[in-house]
């Protein structure tokens, strides 16, 4: 590229960048950088003025683009006459949350901790077993399926492996027209408005005719996100959007979708395994385990001081990259029990390295379930001893 080599992917990115290459230059003593934005302000780039807006907006009483209300999915639950007699399993067990537009909320928690289950009962794939589901201010819970899919339409999914969600024998052009389709837009107006999603998340009219095998991983991604943005939806169900690329290419596309929540004020549910990924992105975190969210607060403080000792057992587990700073891990013992038999009051206390397993005079931990409760430190937590320091067993 002409100027700085950055320039095509850089989000800073002004005329000068185009056009001039930029040379290392000190900002602070032992800190430079070759980029004409840091040149002019003495600074690093931080996208300060973003940060300050996103504050902002968490603190604005805006309705919720989705709101969950005590949910419980019965995943044994079906149609069928097989299904009706048998016994419930609820994979999503009591869980209420908000997200509001423009707001990311990130959902972590283990392979198994009804993560999923939670994003296709907001989608309508799983049924509802109890609570309420309210997407801009409409109960979907209640509705017909066919009011259901006019609403349904305000969310859409980015999924995890952009190459099996596109169909291979279907070009970029036929992929976008089938999204299109869906809203009513047809014809010569779909090939219009292909192109001007391709144009925002950073293709261009040339990809109409290739099909996915002709694009790189990062690419299809991007198609992803433009069909996702087909619908003019209100809220981004993003699963594992990043997990399939290249580490390189994650942060394009974390970058490309914070831009998009930023302009359109979409509303993003983000799930991933990448606790890392996730506190970059997320204005808040919750955290789940075996069907039920048992932390829930802002990046900052579920990051900062987790609350609950399975939080504090993942974040532990994710690498700092500080080489003298040897980190303790917590090491929760066992796999996490099945759904279809929960273990009694506290489902965390079979692995909890707080609870009665370590600590058998805790009892209360075996007899009653804890509910989601404010703490000291903002966020909220389910679990009777909050704020009780952890017995860390240090791992390998
Ligand atoms: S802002 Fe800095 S890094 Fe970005 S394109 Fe301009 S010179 Fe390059
Ligand atoms: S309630 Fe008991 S078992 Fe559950 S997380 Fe708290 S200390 Fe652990």
């Amino acid at each position: 590229p002409s100027g700085c080599a950055f320039h095509p992917r850089c989000r800073f990115a002004g005329e000068r960048c185009r056009a001039d290459v930029p040379k290392l230059e000190v900002l602070v003593p032992g800190h430079s950088a070759a980029c004409w934005v840091s040149a002019a302000t003495g600074m690093p780039v931080v996208p300060e003025e973003d940060d300050l807006v996103r504050k902002a907006r968490r603190t604005l009483s805006v309705e919720p683009v989705l709101r969950i209300e005590n949910l419980r999915t019965d995943v044994n639950r079906g149609s069928g006459s097989f299904f009706s007699k048998a016994k419930p399993i609820f994979a999503v067990d009591g869980v209420s949350l908000e997200i509001r537009p423009g707001e990311t909320l990130g959902l972590v928690g283990e392979s198994g901790c009804g993560k999923s289950t939670l994003s296709r009962t907001i989608v309508g794939i799983n049924p509802v077993a109890e609570g309420r589901i309210t997407v801009a201010g409409r109960d979907v819970s209640a509705m017909d399926q066919e009011d259901r899919d006019t609403i349904t339409r305000t969310i859409q999914y980015v999924f995890q492996d952009p190459f099996a969600s596109l169909n291979p024998r279907r070009s970029i052009a036929q992929s976008l027209g089938e999204a299109l389709g869906v809203a009513g837009i047809r014809g010569e107006k779909a090939r219009q408005r292909s192109v001007e999603l391709l144009l925002r998340v950073g293709l261009n009219e040339d990809f109409l005719e290739r099909y996915p095998y002709e694009l790189s991983g990062g690419q299809r991604q991007r198609v992803g996100i433009a069909r996702a943005l087909a619908t003019e939806p209100k809220l981004l169900i993003c699963d594992e959007p990043v997990s399939a690329l290249d580490v390189s290419i994650q942060a394009q596309i974390i970058n490309l979708l914070e831009e998009l929540r930023d302009e359109l004020g979409l509303g993003y549910l983000f799930i991933a395994h990448d606790l890392s990924v996730v506190r970059h992105i997320s204005d808040n975190v919750a955290v789940m385990y075996l069907g039920k969210i048992v932390e829930l607060g802002t990046a900052e403080q579920v990051y900062g001081s987790p609350q609950h000792p399975y939080t504090a057992a993942l974040i532990s587990s994710t690498p700092e990259p500080v080489l003298d700073a040897p980190q303790e891990k917590i090491v929760l013992a066992g796999d996490m029990p099945s759904p279809a038999n929960p273990p009694s009051g506290c489902r965390f206390r079979t692995r909890c390295p707080i609870g009665p397993e370590y600590f058998p005079e805790r009892e209360i931990c075996s007899t009653s379930s804890p509910s989601l409760q404010e703490t000291g430190t903002g966020q909220k937590a389910a679990c009777h001893f909050v704020g009780t320091p952890l017995q860390i067993r240090t791992g390998r």
